[in-house]
């Protein structure tokens, strides 16, 4: 085991309330593309970048674009959790891990077995009617054609923050509360570039920060320990029981 590997050990071995905050680097060995790797889907061709087509001005005007690019790219149903996942799960049995702070909508972490996740942009599984509040499953976005609409006519819409609408508030209070808290911070597969999410790492409270990224992040002078590479294998290479 090299040192970064037996520091990070150590660390998360010691630790009684890490907290991990990620990003779409957490799932792209499930087989989802992120936004900012070079096959990531900002280097896709699409007519709109993602940061507009997720917009909330977007989807308002244009339901039927928003959708098409939200099938075809944003729902990946057929992923599974990768280690990264299942550690994080396995952390928070073992008594290591306090919660998980996710920027993504995929719903891994709680498929892994995770029980405290702020899901800081929503999740793809939970859809709502715009007019009526009723819910549907991500199977109903799935399986229809154009823009999903309710029984009741109104528009469903799924429960993910788009670019231009607020945090939901009680997630972020849970998330800042937890960072206060937290005895490690480990960051990972975030490139830490979209905001307020990053933003919240300024409540950490506690000393120790890991940083693990396959690219660099603007975080990572601001951290004791950074590892580079793929998080899945880096996680995956804790020993069990740590
Ligand atoms: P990002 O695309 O901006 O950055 C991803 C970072 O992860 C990059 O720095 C990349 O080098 C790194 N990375 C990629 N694969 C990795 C791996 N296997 N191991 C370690 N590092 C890896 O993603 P972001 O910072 O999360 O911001 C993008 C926004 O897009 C978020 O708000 C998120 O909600 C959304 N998004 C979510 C999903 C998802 O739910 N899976 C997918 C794409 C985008």
């Amino acid at each position: 085991m090299n040192q970064e590997m037996e520091k990070l050990t150590q660390w998360v071995g010691e630790s009684r309330k890490m907290v991990f905050f990620g990003g779409a680097g957490v799932s792209t060995e499930s087989g989802i593309p992120d936004f900012r790797s070079v096959d990531g889907l900002y280097r896709q061709k699409y007519p709109y970048p993602p940061e507009t087509v997720l917009s909330r001005s977007f989807f308002d005007r244009n339901p039927e674009e928003f959708y098409r690019f939200y099938r075809d790219k944003m729902l990946i149903l057929d992923a599974k959790p990768n280690m990264a996942h299942r550690k994080l799960a396995q952390l928070e049995a073992s008594g290591h891990l306090l919660s998980v702070i996710t920027q993504n909508i995929d719903g891994l972490h709680t498929l892994a077995g995770s029980r405290r996740v702020w899901e800081l942009h929503g999740s793809v599984h939970r859809n709502t009617c715009m007019k009526c509040g009723a819910a549907y499953p991500v199977s109903a976005i799935a399986q229809s054609q154009g823009v999903p609409r309710c029984t009741c006519g109104g528009i469903i819409k799924p429960d993910v923050v788009l670019y231009e609408e607020p945090l939901d508030e009680d997630v972020l209070y849970g998330a800042v509360q937890d960072l206060q808290q937290a005895d490690l911070l480990v960051v990972g597969g975030t490139s830490l570039a979209v905001y307020p999410a990053a933003g919240l790492l300024r409540y950490y409270g506690g000393k120790r920060i890991v940083l693990i990224n396959k690219s660099p992040t603007p975080y990572d002078s601001q951290a004791d320990l950074v590892l580079a590479g793929p998080i899945g294998e880096i996680l995956g290479a804790l020993p069990d029981g740590v």
